[in-house]
């Protein structure tokens, strides 16, 4: 993505085609509309679909030129023989006008300039760190990661001769200059760059929260913030409750498939970012496919439009049963942002975040067999992995999500057999804590 990189992506005869120049964002009398207004207009012009209030379904796999010469044109600005860029649509593997309208409202919630989506978030993850990365460099990322995440650094692009060196959530300024300087030295001797650094805050299952700022200080004291952005999975609280390009990151990342999303109906994935950022990656994304199709991109348009009422109620929803939880006698703790009890990770939540959220963990007395219990009784909420839907979703990472972890690992990463991961939908609150009620009293 730095000057040194792109030479491979922007060198790829791949068009960048735009239906239409990016809509500026309203206003009215100058006050600038806020995102969910803009969520149920921005980037669409009905008299362009026959006056169809709500975007048609575009299922094309390639786009008819108004004439030959517009067909040249769009080549000629998709290839940088002209500036500005392409005028038009081309082909569906490179855009289209549900995925563009997409791209429009979500850089709206993430206050970017531009974004990308994908047909899933480990797409979106998978092409950022690829158009990142050349032979010899060296990723610096936090831990923990998603597992797939950790496994794509650790595994796949250890293939292509990059290497990595992470870092716990929660680390000061001053473990951070030495992670820096680590990943530096070990850059020069492969003969590589730290190209990207590479964030999940809260980390998952365990909420530990990373500070932006401090790896922003420490990004812009060790190398040239030009060549080397700062990129974050924002999965578990945005797009509402954390605004990281806020806080200096470049881009930030989602799994649409959860929050987004919201109704666990669909899988999909995004990037949003300065639009330098944004090209090199959407290059990539254009030679490699893996952009979301036209009816995900449709529901996506559809779960915009409430994603801040969802994700305030489920936001409530999770405040009233942790208050619940947190007295019950067969409660150990609660791993919830909404009751830190650490003042380092107080402090970053105090800067950074905006909410709790609505996914934690609970600590059980007990072990597995206590849990097992426990989610056996569930009655509301249903037992599956995932998280961020308008259902209550109960799972127990040490046995699901992270069992292929060592076990050694598992514990340095706080994934207890006691833990159950909770993540809070839409329902009656009371409901939930009936249900959260009787399913202990199963234990
Ligand atoms: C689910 C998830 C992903 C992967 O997203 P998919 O849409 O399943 O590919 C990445 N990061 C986090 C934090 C997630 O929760």
């Amino acid at each position: 993505m730095a000057d040194n990189h792109d030479d491979p992506l922007n060198a790829v005869d791949t068009p960048t085609p735009r239906r239409k120049p990016k809509p500026e964002v309203p206003s009215i009398g100058g006050r600038e509309l806020k995102p969910s207004t803009l969520m149920m207009g921005l980037g669409y012009d009905a008299s362009l679909s026959e006056g169809s209030l709500k975007p048609p379904i575009f299922l094309t796999s390639t786009f008819a030129f108004e004439n030959a010469a517009a067909g040249k044109r769009h080549f000629e600005g998709i290839t940088g023989k002209r500036p500005g860029g392409a005028e038009g649509l081309v082909y569906s593997r490179f855009n289209g006008p549900n995925q563009e309208i997409l791209e429009d409202r979500l850089a709206v919630w993430d206050g970017a300039e531009d974004a990308l989506c994908f047909s899933s978030g480990m797409t979106a993850i998978a092409v950022l760190i690829l158009a990142a990365c050349n032979a010899g460099d060296v990723i610096v990322h936090s831990g923990p990661l998603y597992a797939a995440s950790e496994g794509f650094v650790a595994k796949v692009m250890a293939k292509y001769g990059v290497t990595y060196v992470a870092f716990p959530a929660g680390a000061s300024r001053e473990e951070l200059d030495a992670v820096m300087k680590k990943a530096k030295a070990m850059a020069e001797e492969q003969g590589g760059e730290v190209p990207l650094i590479y964030l999940e805050s809260p980390g998952n299952p365990t909420n530990a929260l990373v500070d932006i700022e401090a790896v922003r200080d420490a990004r812009d004291a060790h190398f040239d913030a030009d060549r080397c952005p700062i990129a974050i999975d924002n999965t578990f609280l945005g797009p509402l409750w954390q605004k990281p390009l806020d806080h200096g990151a470049d881009l930030v990342v989602y799994s649409l498939t959860k929050y987004v999303g919201g109704h666990s109906d669909l899988v999909a994935g995004s990037v949003s970012g300065d639009k330098k950022w944004i090209d090199a990656i959407r290059a990539l994304r254009n030679t490699m496919g893996g952009i979301a199709d036209p009816n995900t991109a449709w529901m996506l348009l559809r779960s915009l439009e409430t994603v801040e009422l969802r994700m305030q109620r489920a936001g409530e929803n999770a405040a009233k049963v942790c208050a619940f939880l947190k007295a019950h006698p067969k409660v150990e703790g609660l791993g919830y942002l909404g009751m830190i009890e650490n003042a380092r990770q107080q402090d970053i939540y105090d800067r950074h975040c905006l909410g709790a959220g609505s996914t934690f963990s609970l600590f059980i007395k007990g072990g597995e067999a206590e849990c097992f219990r426990f989610l056996d009784a569930l009655q509301v909420a249903k037992l599956a992995v995932s998280l961020g839907g308008t259902e209550t979703l109960a799972s127990h990472p040490a046995s699901m999500t992270h069992l292929s972890v060592p076990e050694g690992r598992r514990a340095e990463l706080g994934i207890a057999d006691n833990l159950v991961r909770i993540s809070i939908g839409i329902e009656d609150p009371d409901d939930l804590i009936a249900d959260f009620e009787q399913a202990l009293e199963a234990v």
